[in-house]
């Protein structure tokens, strides 16, 4: 049984993320390569976030965010 996969989400840094766990950053921490401490949680095999933060992330996508931002069209006559 691997003893890097947690049930729950804790701060890790990113050298002892496995490969199905999140990378979603949840915290500095300047004293570990990167900077950052990561989610860890359990990931689906094809994500590389947790149920929790792909829906973070996606949410703001700002393709997505923005739907009204686009390019002028309209000229002044
Ligand atoms: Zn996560």
């Amino acid at each position: 049984m691997p003893a890097n996969i947690r049930p729950i989400s804790r701060d890790v840094p990113l050298i002892q993320l496995g490969v199905y766990q999140c990378r979603y950053p949840v915290s500095e921490d300047r004293s570990v390569p990167g900077g950052h401490r990561f989610c860890a949680a359990p990931t689906s095999a094809d994500r590389v976030y947790c149920d929790h933060h792909h829906s973070i992330v996606t949410a703001v996508d700002p393709r997505r965010a923005r739907p009204g931002l686009q390019l002028p069209h309209r000229r002044a006559a």
